[in-house]
């Protein structure tokens, strides 16, 4: 934990431009910077910065907040983390809290473990580059169409056929050797000592999202077997976790929103070379939730680039699932039997490679038809048997909508009746969704919610009267918490510190929405402020009213032992409650 104070400095000292700048080419533009979003790709800029208010905040995706939660969204970092990384920047020093020995001893030791990769990875590295032993493994890499800068850019290593190179250079290092046990680097024999884990392989440094070396990919440089040899999992490296070339690819998934995820390092490799660099690989492992909570920070969706052959189709099914559960939007993209993307992409280059991709079909889709190619659905047998296999996968999909969108359409490929998909998946959980006010409803009392709010942001006489006037009677309870902060600021006459403010909001939705209402001023320069409340306050209360009308006819025709009906009163009843204070 960081104490408060300390955060309360560092959000003092960083400049939020500066801190943007870093990232961001900003013109001054009224009150506002102005500049291109590096959130999502744009030609005109709609990314806007507030000196004063320390905000930012996007019109074109709509994210937006303080400098914190920009450092957390632009470097993948969790708040901690973005806020040590502002420290430094700014200079403020976090003081080491008193760590438990325990504590400190698994510190210790985790750094000591990327110590030992770090000179690992810097030896086979060395190996490769220069000298006899390195050879075989530069002409197995001129084979593959690797160049030297490529080779550079991944950090590749050779691996020498020896069983004690590491192990004996670790010793000159006097590094301990059992600590490098522990990352499968060396291994202990029966009879005491220990060999080298690694031998006569292409190396692939794998890197967590710091950039830190935490294991290997080993690859043999002729048919032997296994082809591949991966460290082990360890107190750095779990593989459920990590995601091969991550650290290359986030400025660009960040820009495009995507990511392409392929199984191999050689086809991540391919994928770069051709200039597609949003790109990660799964590390010889199934894709896992955790990959992609991780991915999430970056892109909103994937293209699946797995192998043409069997393996590569069930581990395109199987990914399908996390894909579903996690609601995470995925295409498959699909290559030509026998092909993996590396040697699609020598065979036939980038530009058949994009029409690939943008014949990609979502995920479930291809399920979808790869199981109706393999079975006869002309006859009831293969019906039954598509739907068995279908059901189970489509209970999965979270969302309603897109679940039912997907019945209907496999109802209709398979010609039976939605009812009879419906009985296949067995009984939905009947839906508890809170009876709601029409959307336009909600529009109108949202605009003038939110020009209430922006006038608050500006003017503290419009703090004053929304004070007297009691904000629970004008406000909706989401808002409310942001409207005490800021007259309980205004009223101790302290200056409001609006990016702390925007951090105490739970939902990152309502957070973007209010930074857009904070932003932008010029509209409310000049205005008659009283006037400009008495408006608002009046167009609410006409809604609220409104509301109250409409709900009692809604009351009148539920049952009044239901869920709803108590729904009902409870909602007319405190909107009674802010008539009754009406003038
Ligand atoms: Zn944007």
């Amino acid at each position: 934990m960081i104490p408060d104070e300390i955060i309360r400095e560092i959000r003092e000292r960083a400049v939020i431009l500066e801190v943007i700048s870093d990232y961001v080419v900003l013109k001054k533009s009224g009150v506002n910077y102005l500049g291109l979003c590096p959130f999502h790709s744009e030609k005109t800029p709609s990314f806007n910065v507030n000196t004063a208010k320390g905000i930012y905040h996007c019109f074109g995706c709509g994210v937006g907040g303080d400098a914190i939660s920009f450092v957390m969204r632009m470097e993948g970092l969790s708040f901690p983390d973005a806020v040590k990384f502002l420290a430094r920047k700014v200079g403020v020093v976090i003081p080491e809290r008193a760590v438990p020995a325990s504590e400190k001893r698994l510190r210790d030791e985790r750094e000591c473990l990327y110590e030992v990769h770090e000179i690992a990875a810097k030896f086979y590295e060395d190996l490769l580059r220069g000298g006899v032993p390195g050879a075989a493994c530069r002409n197995y890499l001129e084979k593959r169409g690797v160049d030297e800068e490529t080779s550079r850019l991944y950090g590749l290593g050779y691996a020498p056929d020896s069983w004690d190179a590491l192990t004996r250079f670790l010793e000159r290092k006097k590094f301990p050797l059992a600590e490098a046990e522990k990352v499968g680097l060396v291994r202990s024999r029966e009879r005491g000592g220990y060999y080298d884990g690694f031998r006569n392989r292409l190396l692939f440094p794998i890197r967590d999202t710091h950039g830190r070396v935490i294991g290997f990919g080993g690859r043999v440089l002729d048919d032997s077997l296994p082809k591949y040899l991966n460290s082990p999992e360890s107190p750095v490296y779990h593989k459920s976790e990590v995601l091969f070339g991550l650290g290359m690819a986030k400025q660009a998934m960040r820009e495009k929103g995507e990511a392409f995820i392929v199984e191999g390092y050689f086809d991540h490799l391919a994928l770069y070379r051709a200039g597609v660099r949003n790109v990660v690989a799964t590390c010889g492992t199934a894709l896992t939730a955790a990959h992609l909570k991780l991915l999430r920070r970056f892109a909103g969706k994937a293209y699946l680039l797995f192998d043409a052959d069997k393996a590569g189709k069930k581990a395109t099914v199987r990914s399908m699932e996390i894909f579903l559960q996690e609601n995470f939007p995925a295409r498959v993209v699909q290559m030509p039997a026998g092909e993996d993307p590396d040697s699609y992409l020598e065979k036939y280059g980038s530009n058949a490679f994009e029409g690939l991709v943008s014949a990609a079909v979502p995920v479930f889709e291809f399920f979808f038809r790869d199981l109706c190619s393999q079975e006869d659905i002309g006859s009831v047998e293969g019906k039954v048997k598509v739907l068995e296999e279908l059901a189970p996968r489509l209970r999965k999909i979270p969302d309603a909508v897109e679940r039912d969108l997907y019945l209907r359409e496999v109802a209709r490929f398979l010609g039976i009746e939605e009812n009879d998909v419906r009985r296949k998946m067995g009984k939905e959980e009947p839906s508890h969704a809170p009876v709601r006010a029409p959307k336009e409803r909600r529009k109108a009392s949202a605009g003038a919610e939110e020009m209430l709010l922006s006038l608050m942001g500006k003017y503290p006489e419009v703090v004053r009267l929304v004070a007297e006037f009691g904000p629970a009677q004008i406000f909706r309870t989401e808002v409310l918490p942001v409207v005490e902060s800021i007259i309980q600021h205004v009223a101790e006459k302290k200056r409001i510190d609006w990016s702390q403010l925007l951090d105490s909001v739970a939902s990152s939705e309502e957070r973007s929405r209010l930074a857009a209402l904070f932003i932008s001023e010029e509209h409310l320069e000049e205005m008659d402020v009283s006037k400009a409340f008495d408006q608002c306050r009046r167009t609410l209360d006409r809604i609220a009213l409104q509301q109250i009308k409409e709900l009692g006819l809604k009351l009148a025709q539920s049952d009044p032992e239901s869920d709803s009906y108590h729904d009902l009163l409870r909602r007319i009843d405190s909107l009674r409650a802010k008539k009754s204070l009406l003038t």
